[in-house]
């Protein structure tokens, strides 16, 4: 009964597969859910609908604009640019005209900076329709997430007689660099829900396997760390410089120093660092990007707080001036019990699928953490689970998901919680 939606979802997720776009650039993306939704008479809010700009982190004007040029070019019609306000992510509204719980299912749908593989191996590059944009990947399987959405949504309005109240999938933009969590969570589409549930493909899961998550979402805080020092001749005038350069480098060093924290797992990456002009220059500009993260809040705090210190320090003893910028932010996991039984019975509802023990390792970080916290927030039910596939690791070039078989165990999921709560009586 499932299978025309099976179907859809796979060429949906293989189409998205094809166009990745980096977080706040997703607008060939929101179009492609948006339509679709259009098309089955699905009512819909998007872009500042679903996003409050106050909140929005780590989007770059100039990327947006570059976006919504290659989105116009690619079909995206002018009108539908401007609806979005310059913002990315959209949500379906799936009115019953029943008294009934709100339920919102969050997915998301933004790429990576990776470029895939192009071996025979690579799944879709064997069935070609590996990324056709050089240096951008789907490689966290968020192209399946949007699928998933997408066909809850068209299953759930062609059955809209067996439910009562209102359902609402979420489509959220820029989920890596943790973005686009918290602009959506105050932008009032999840204040009046009264459970929602969110999921992710892959982790440490096999293929067949789910569970609940009871905690292991880490807090994290992204920086954008720029140096200005003093340029100067490296033979005739060394004195004279302030290498912007040399303090990155002592930063880099020193920040990978912060102490370990006994109350939480800590986590410190400079993943990026672009420094200087050329060979015979004292270097004026540096560029880093860096995250920390904590197994609470309270740890993650500490490590922001040693960051501040290691550049204010760093300043003073290269001479040089540091701009940081926050350019993501998310918080630890709030457990609802109650809703982690629901999720659980509706999981054993579906057949073939492996129930594993509630998972709480401290693997990453998921803003959908915000939307959770707002829910929970006012009295609500909100929690995540996972559903396995076959990979290598994630953010590789390699990653895969077998659509196929995987994707169809989250709809199941996702559709049986709905029966449960939403349940025409
Ligand atoms: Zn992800």
């Amino acid at each position: 009964m499932f299978e025309s939606y099976i179907k859809e979802m796979v060429e949906t997720r293989r189409a998205l597969h094809r166009r990745p776009e980096l977080g706040w650039t997703e607008f060939e993306t929101t179009w492609y859910v948006c339509s679709h939704l259009e098309k089955w008479g699905i009512p819909f809010l998007l872009g500042t609908q679903v996003i409050n700009p106050k909140f929005v982190m780590g989007r770059d004007e100039k990327a947006v604009k570059d976006a919504i040029d290659r989105a116009k070019k690619h079909g995206v019609p002018a009108d539908f640019i401007e609806k979005t306000e310059g913002y990315t992510g959209a949500a379906a509204i799936i009115e019953t005209g029943r008294p009934g719980p709100v339920t919102a299912l969050r997915c998301d749908m933004d790429a990576l900076p990776v470029r895939e593989s192009d071996s025979p191996d690579h799944l879709p590059a064997k069935l070609g329709f590996a990324s056709d944009r050089p240096g951008l990947m789907h490689a966290c399987g968020h192209d399946g997430h949007t699928a998933v959405g997408l066909e809850v949504a068209r299953w759930i309005h062609e059955h809209k007689e067996e439910f009562c109240g209102t359902i609402k999938i979420l489509f959220q933009p820029a989920e890596e660099g943790v973005r686009g969590g918290l602009p959506m969570s105050e932008s009032g589409i999840v204040d009046d829900v009264d459970w929602l549930l969110g999921s992710h493909v892959g982790g440490v899961l096999h293929s067949g396997e789910v569970c609940v998550q009871d905690d292991g979402f880490m807090a994290s805080t992204k920086f954008d760390i720029e140096f200005t020092g003093q340029e100067a001749h490296a033979g005739s005038d060394p004195q004279k410089g302030h290498s912007a350069l040399v303090a990155a480098a002592c930063a880099t060093m020193m920040l990978q120093g912060i102490p370990r924290h006994r109350e939480g797992e800590t986590r410190v990456s400079v993943g990026k660092l672009v420094a200087g002009e050329g060979r015979n220059i004292v270097a004026a500009h540096a560029l880093m990007q860096m995250e920390v993260r904590g197994g609470t809040q309270a740890v993650n705090d500490f490590m922001v707080d040693n960051v501040n210190r290691i550049i204010e320090a760093v300043e003073t003893a290269y001479q040089v001036k540091a701009k940081i910028t926050r350019v993501g932010e998310t918080s630890t996991l709030v457990v609802c019990p109650p809703l982690l039984d629901k999720v659980e019975e509706a999981m054993r509802a579906v057949p073939g699928i492996k129930i594993l023990p509630r998972y709480h390792g401290a693997d990453g970080s998921e803003d959908c953490s915000w939307l959770i916290r707002k829910v929970a927030s006012h009295g609500g039910q909100a929690g995540f689970f996972l559903y396995g596939c076959e990979q290598k690791g994630h953010h590789r070039p390699d990653f895969e998901i077998q659509d196929e078989t995987n994707l169809p165990v989250a709809f199941k999921i996702f559709l049986s919680f709905v029966k449960l709560i939403n349940q025409r009586h």
